[in-house]
């Protein structure tokens, strides 16, 4: 069955980059809307951007949609995470600005105020994306790829210079809780010279030692250090999550990340959909809605810190 919020949600932070203030009301929508953004700042009519993948307008630092108007919506992936990872399939969310509040730089937030309000089925039968047979891009020494698998699945691997990261990887199924349970607080990680160069082309003025975990070599930088010694691999799960539900629908099969961002995610979307013969629409049944990101998903798996 589709779902969507039992109630309206109300966050309130900063963009990431722009470091202006930003109101978000995620609305409960009926079936068959699917997850649309609202630009209130826009005339009436010219504000609605559907989060599919086919809408993302690149940004090399995050992941922006944008419409026929020109009104776009950057920083999405996290709140994309936490409406997959709940198992929210409807959702109209509302913006008075261009970007989505960054609030910790992690998902929790936004999957704690999305378990508060309360998630709702809409009496519609739920479909969800089927990988037939296994779609792969690279850029360098960079890939991303889908196989066919019964249940969403998330492998990523990094390799990052700075010691205090390193090499990490991480395999999991995304059935029920796990991304509440083990993805959902990890945050946004850049290296202090990264911020430095960010900051001189005007961008991560909204950016923190709170918001995202900063790193110098061996040496955290935000206070209070990491969540999960593998936090920033759990990280780009999250991303990829958020990333991978620009298909407008769960996917059922299995994610393999290496080295790979918000880009290559979607190069892989435009892959996948681009061949008819790798993926079909499968009609989610009893045994497949069980498997789901966020069916069952219990209050003890929201991660403390949200
Ligand atoms: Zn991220």
């Amino acid at each position: 069955m589709q779902t969507t919020l039992k109630s309206q949600v109300i966050f309130r932070g900063q963009g990431l980059h722009s470091g202006r203030p930003v109101t978000l009301i995620l609305h409960p929508a009926p079936a068959d809307h699917g997850i649309q953004f609202l630009r209130r700042d826009f005339a009436r009519g010219e504000g609605i951007v559907r989060a599919l993948f086919d809408r993302v307008n690149q940004s090399p630092l995050c992941t922006r949609i944008q419409n026929q108007h020109g009104a776009s919506v950057s920083t999405i992936e996290h709140l994309m995470a936490a409406l997959a990872g709940c198992g929210v399939h409807n959702v109209l969310a509302e913006l008075d600005g261009p970007e989505v509040p960054i609030l910790d730089g992690s998902a929790a937030p936004f999957v704690r105020g999305i378990f508060g309000a309360g998630v709702v089925g809409l009496g519609r039968e739920l479909r969800a994306i089927r990988v037939l047979k296994p779609v792969e891009v690279r850029r360098g020494d960079a890939s991303a790829r889908l196989t066919p698998a019964e249940a969403l699945h998330i492998d990523f691997e990094i390799d990052f210079a700075d010691a205090v990261i390193g090499h990490q990887s991480r395999s999991m199924s995304l059935a029920n809780g796990a991304f509440a349970r083990m993805l959902a607080d990890s945050r946004t990680f850049c290296r202090q010279a990264d911020v430095d160069a960010m900051r001189a082309q005007g961008l991560a003025l909204g950016g923190t030692y709170e918001n995202a975990v900063v790193v110098d070599g061996e040496q955290v930088l935000s206070p209070g250090g990491l969540r999960h010694r593998d936090e920033a691999v759990r990280h780009k799960m999250l991303d990829a999550l958020g990333d991978l539900y620009l298909a407008g629908l769960p996917i059922l099969g299995r994610y393999t990340g290496v080295r790979a961002g918000h880009a290559l995610t979607n190069d892989l979307l435009r892959a996948l959909f681009a061949d008819p013969t790798a993926w079909e629409l499968h009609s989610c049944d009893t045994r497949t809605l069980a498997q789901l990101p966020g069916t069952a998903l219990h209050a003890e798996d929201i991660p403390a810190v949200a």
